[in-house]
């Protein structure tokens, strides 16, 4: 607990990354280029650096929390800031691409490279239940394992500079497919004088049940084979075709169903109904849409 860190950004994230290195005992050295925002974390024992230079000799890990990949860029981009043997952090989110950039354009001025994302919101962190991912050389991230503890549960990916931006973009593509499927159920409810709270219940079994299949179809996946073990594609397609005809019938948006139908549609007119539901991993795996 003794390791010093720095912490660069202190917005709503950047303050509560450096509340828990704080509050787990270490040495924390902070910058933001509005400097009242670190008042609060001076009063309990943080150093305000007086630049970013300076911020960035302190400690040998540098945790960066800015709002884009832009400011990342202007701020280690300064003639002030020597990056040669210090470790970079950087929990700004932003996609794989700037990600990747960002650990080339570092490591050519003498840095080590993290990249991480932070699957939590500020209240939580510093407790189990904020989950962050890690990217970039295994040997980097085992170093500072033990000091980055103190923000939450930690999750290492891959040597991929681009790991983490993508399981983060992942993870929002299921947190709002789970929601608006739900919402799709609860207005069809409605209709029925079904309340939100009745069905939220039933929902929920829903999903953690459909949740347990994903080992079993990842595997499908991975093996490039889809027998229908227990459904096939054209079956399910029908059942969509309920879906559409009953929210239309009801008076309901009925445009995410029509996606779902459109979707197994293709991959049925490409010979595949007979086949298992995750066999349309060959329509998510294709460019479409704007
Ligand atoms: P805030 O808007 O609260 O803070 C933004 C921070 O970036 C401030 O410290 C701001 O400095 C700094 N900044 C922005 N542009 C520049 C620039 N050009 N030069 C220097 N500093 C700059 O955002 P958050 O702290 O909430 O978010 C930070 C990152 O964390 C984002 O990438 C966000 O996506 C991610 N994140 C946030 C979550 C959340 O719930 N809040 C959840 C998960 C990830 P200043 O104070 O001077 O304006």
């Amino acid at each position: 607990t003794d390791t010093p860190v720095t912490v660069i950004g202190l917005g709503l994230m950047g303050q509560a990354l450096a509340g828990a290195f704080l509050k787990a005992g270490h040495p924390t050295t902070v910058w933001n280029r509005t400097p009242s925002k670190a008042d609060q974390l001076v009063a309990e024992g943080a150093r305000l650096a007086p630049t970013i230079g300076d911020a960035l000799e302190e400690g040998s890990l540098t945790i960066i929390c800015v709002t884009d990949y832009q400011a990342v860029q202007e701020l280690l981009g300064a003639s002030d800031v020597e990056l040669d043997g210090m470790t970079l952090l950087n929990l700004t989110s932003g996609d794989s691409a700037q990600a990747r950039e960002t650990a080339r354009w570092v490591t050519q001025r003498g840095a080590r490279y993290l990249d991480g994302a932070i699957m939590a919101v500020p209240p939580t962190i510093g407790t189990a239940e904020a989950v962050i991912l890690h990217c970039g050389p295994q040997a980097d991230f085992e170093t500072h394992k033990s000091t980055l503890d103190a923000l939450g549960t930690l999750s290492y990916l891959g040597a991929d500079h681009g790991l983490a931006s993508l399981y983060d973009v992942a993870g929002l593509a299921m947190m709002w497919s789970v929601l608006n499927a739900w919402l799709q159920g609860t207005a069809l409810l409605r209709t029925a004088g079904v309340d939100a709270a009745t069905y939220a219940p039933f929902a929920r079994q829903m999903a953690a049940g459909v949740a347990e299949w994903l080992p079993g179809y990842a595997e499908q996946i991975d093996n490039n084979s889809f027998p229908a073990e227990v459904s096939a594609l054209a079956t399910d397609a029908r059942a969509m075709a309920h879906l559409i005809k009953e929210s239309e019938a009801v008076g309901v948006n009925a445009e995410l169903p029509k996606l779902f139908k459109a979707m197994a549609d293709r991959s049925i007119a490409a010979g595949h109904g007979g086949e298992q539901y995750p066999v349309l991993i060959e329509e998510f795996g294709k460019p479409r849409g704007d």
